[in-house]
């Protein structure tokens, strides 16, 4: 792909977002910008210094500061904390909880946009999250919201955490996935939800090879007509 297109892919968790994305960036040689990978190390920096994660007083004492970086590397994603490699630390299944209370938060999402805006404006970037579409991308060229049925993707969570060697059992998990998803989608700040100008994608009955497919024909379709 010539150009270098900002492409937005928003969903709930466990919706296959991060595999698609990273497969999609590998396929178009682009920047694989993980923006929940973000705001878990961010959440990780809150717990480590022991912060009220509903208070934002005490979130404002370390948003400005806020030192993220991605890299890619051969094993994936490396994400970078202030120079260290929480990478591994940022997947422990309570960090999902810990990166949605801390991403409610004004100061911490607009240090947040900020790195990410820096990262993705260049063009290039296949950026994924809950409001890459609406808020930190919305003039982004393409924009997706991928999706699949709350058991679907309780059971994609359950199997990689499994994997991972954490011990954990369905039924926690889904009510941990439904209970971040309505955290995400009712709060007041950029909340999670499709973009008006974004394209669906169920993923329930599909495979990652299918999905990275179908969003790539899309994007082939459309910048021929350009
Ligand atoms: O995608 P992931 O599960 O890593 O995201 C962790 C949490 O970070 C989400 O549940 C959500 O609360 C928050 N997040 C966000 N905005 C984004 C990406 C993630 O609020 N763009």
């Amino acid at each position: 792909m010539e150009k270098g297109y900002i492409i937005a892919v928003d969903g709930p968790s466990g919706a296959g977002k991060s595999a698609v994305s990273q497969k999609l960036a590998e396929k178009l040689g682009y920047l694989y910008l993980d923006t929940g990978a973000m705001y878990r190390a961010a959440g990780l920096k809150a717990l480590r210094q022991k912060l009220d994660l509903d208070d934002p007083e005490a979130l404002k004492t370390i948003a400005p500061g806020l030192e993220i970086k991605l890299e890619q590397d051969r094993g994936g994603l490396k994400v970078l904390l202030d120079g260290e490699d929480v990478s591994e630390e940022i997947r422990r299944p309570e960090m999902g909880m810990a990166a949605s209370k801390v991403s409610r938060h004004l100061a911490i999402r607009q240090r947040l946009w900020e790195l990410q805006r820096r990262l993705g404006e260049p063009g290039g970037v296949v950026a994924e999250g809950r409001d890459v579409g609406t808020v930190v991308f919305p003039r982004a060229d393409f924009k997706f919201f991928v999706t699949a049925s709350p058991e679907e993707r309780a059971g994609r969570r359950y199997r990689e955490l499994k994997a991972k060697g954490f011990a954990v059992d369905f039924d926690s998990i889904l009510q941990e996935v439904s209970a971040r998803d309505a955290q995400d989608s009712s709060r007041e700040l950029a909340p999670l939800k499709s973009a008006d100008d974004a394209i669906l994608v169920d993923t329930t009955e599909l495979s990652l090879e299918q999905v990275v497919e179908r969003i790539l024909q899309v994007i082939k379709e459309r910048s021929s007509l350009e």
